[in-house]
């Protein structure tokens, strides 16, 4: 019941600029955000593609209001990009993006993310690498996948995410499920309405696996986002059915999340990519990894409690 109550507060105003100032422990919040500058961050990928990890990285940051906050969105991505080029890890360290850090949602929202999302796509290909689009909430994804559509028209390898929770995902899964196409399954992270969405988690898997199957089968590259181990075992299992090999889907976990899978899943020679986050702009992304697991907040309320 906690859930949805802590996702209200991700979206309040007010609850940011609260739990942003309490005392919570950099401890706390490392555990999902191990960084708030590149600087920070470059060691993490250096550790995690030497154990045989796969990246995807978030420069975290959502829900802005000034046309001057995406476009310091997209120089934080491309300060990145110059980075990896260094590290030279081509696709073992991808980008995720949310588009509503590059101006979705602000007056003439989709051209602007669109005109701010386009170069960090580019700087991404010119190191040999893609970037995924995010899912946000319901209300953006049409923007969100026409903007993956334009983007794929240069860039086909770009990918995005769709989401279990929504009634309209199988549908929009057949038509992502085609050659080429890299497409992200995540349960959904948001607080959806129940005209948009199913609400009880057995439906939601059940969904899950519906949508799974039609990815596995079709002809695109399906990346499997989710730490849930029953889900795990049947991905497996369909990609089996399916005739696919292990270089023909991969799986995606959070950072700080069943940290164990993500090794033991590299060890079985699966492509495990772990999704990074960094920056200072972390409240809204804690939050949901609050949402996802109520216990979280007890660790949370001890931290800050003792502090
Ligand atoms: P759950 O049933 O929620 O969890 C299964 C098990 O995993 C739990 O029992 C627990 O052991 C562990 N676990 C899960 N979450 C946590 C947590 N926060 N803290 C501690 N343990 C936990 N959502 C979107 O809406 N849009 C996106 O673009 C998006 N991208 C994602 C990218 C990746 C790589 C992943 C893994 C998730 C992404 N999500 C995204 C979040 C996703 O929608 C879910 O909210 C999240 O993955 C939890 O669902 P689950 O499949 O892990 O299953």
């Amino acid at each position: 019941m906690l859930g949805p109550v802590i996702l209200a507060a991700s979206r309040s105003d007010r609850m940011r600029r609260l739990i942003s100032a309490a005392p919570v422990t950099k401890q706390v919040v490392d555990r999902f955000i191990p960084g708030e500058t590149v600087d920070e961050i470059v060691p993490v990928v250096r550790e995690l593609t030497g154990r045989g990890l796969e990246l995807t990285m978030d420069v975290v940051g959502e829900d802005i209001t000034r046309p001057e906050q995406a476009a310091a969105a997209r120089d934080a991505y491309l300060e990145l990009i110059d980075r990896l080029e260094k590290l030279e890890l081509g696709t073992r360290a991808e980008m995720s993006v949310k588009l509503s850090m590059f101006g979705q949602a602000l007056e003439d929202g989709h051209e602007l993310a669109l005109k701010n999302v386009r170069p960090v796509v580019e700087a991404a290909a010119a190191i040999g690498t893609t970037v995924t689009l995010d899912a946000e909430d319901h209300t953006t994804l049409d923007s969100m996948f026409a903007i993956h559509e334009e983007l794929r028209k240069d860039h086909p390898q770009t990918g995005c995410v769709i989401q279990a929770y929504l009634f309209r995902t199988e549908a929009d899964a057949r038509r992502l499920a085609a050659v080429g196409s890299r497409v992200r399954l995540v349960k959904g992270a948001y607080k959806e309405p129940t005209e948009v969405a199913y609400q009880q988690k057995h439906e939601i898997d059940k969904a899950y696996v519906r949508i799974l199957k039609v990815l596995m089968e079709g002809d695109g590259y399906p990346m499997i986002g989710s730490h849930d181990p029953r889900l795990i075992s049947i991905a497996q299992e369909l990609a089996r059915r399916a005739g696919r090999k292990l270089d023909e889907y991969e799986f995606q976990m959070l950072y700080g999340i069943r940290s164990d899978e993500h090794l033991r899943l590299a060890a079985e020679g699966h492509r495990m990519r772990v999704y990074t986050a960094y920056g200072t702009d972390w409240y809204g992304y804690f939050m949901r990894r609050l949402a996802e697991k109520p216990a979280n907040l007890l660790f949370f309320a001890r931290s800050t409690l003792t502090k």
